[in-house]
């Protein structure tokens, strides 16, 4: 076994373009050593290019982290967007508040872990930052994609993502209240004892124009056994101290 620096070493050498017996001179290595790190190399290299090419769970087959997809598909469906930039290549944005680090790091994350042959890059502008991802197959994924803005067009969900969210609606749950809802503290005035006096409880609000994301929401929430009401048309509201209770176990504050 030779340490990990002269392997790298050798094949950084052969890289500039000396010849295996120069490689094994410089590395006081065997020629066998020099030949059997090059073409190894090649061989993951040419793994790589088929996994690039087969990257996809809907058109391959490829396994899909289930859990990461239903918090994914939230954060999308949320407050994401996807565009055809060139020929047939998609890209992914989510736009992420830089008041919370934290959920702007589980937004990169979660996006290169189901989608894990493509990079994910950040460009920062003031207040906030657009975590996004290219490929080809990211309207595969989503295929509520289209012109113009969600609330403007229908929004159905297919069966095969209808199933992943049955199966884990905690993080799609998790997913929307990311990246439309909100953790606060509701303050009510009540009156008692001829005397008003300030009541302070945590609740959470989702808002969101489409009535379709809306009534995923509301579905979601049934699902997880969190009751809910609409405290506007657009908004729905979680405030009682169980219902708040219990989404905070899948949910829980922005960080
Ligand atoms: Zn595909």
């Amino acid at each position: 076994m030779h340490p990990r620096e002269t392997v790298d070493r050798a094949l950084r050498l052969s890289a500039l373009g000396l010849v295996d017996r120069e490689v094994a001179q410089l590395c006081g290595v065997s020629l066998g050593a020099v030949q059997k790190w090059r073409t190894r190399t090649r061989r993951t290299s040419e793994n790589e290019d088929i996994r690039r090419h087969r990257s996809c769970p809907r058109c391959h087959n490829r396994a899909l982290d289930l859990e990461a997809y239903a918090y994914l598909l939230g954060l999308y469906l949320g407050d994401g967007h996807i565009l055809l930039c060139k020929k047939d290549v998609y890209q992914l944005s989510l736009a992420c508040c830089n008041t919370w680090p934290g959920l702007l790091e589980a937004a990169a994350e979660t996006m290169a872990v189901v989608m894990p042959t493509s990079s994910v890059s950040r460009r920062r502008f003031s207040g906030c930052t657009e975590v996004k991802s290219y490929s080809k197959h990211w309207a595969c994924l989503f295929p509520q994609h289209g012109p113009g803005r969600k609330h403007e067009r229908e929004i159905t969900l297919e069966q095969w993502q209808r199933e992943i969210i049955e199966e884990h609606p905690g993080r799609f749950a998790r997913g929307l209240i990311h990246s439309d809802g909100y953790r606060g503290t509701n303050r009510v005035r009540r009156h008692s004892n001829g005397s008003n006096r300030w009541y302070e409880y945590p609740r959470y609000l989702f808002a969101n124009e489409s009535r379709d994301i809306l009534r995923l929401c509301g579905e979601t929430l049934d699902l997880l056994g969190v009751a809910w009401r609409h405290s506007k048309p657009n908004t729905i509201s979680v405030a009682k101290r169980e219902a708040v209770e219990r989404l905070d176990m899948f949910v829980g504050p922005k960080y």
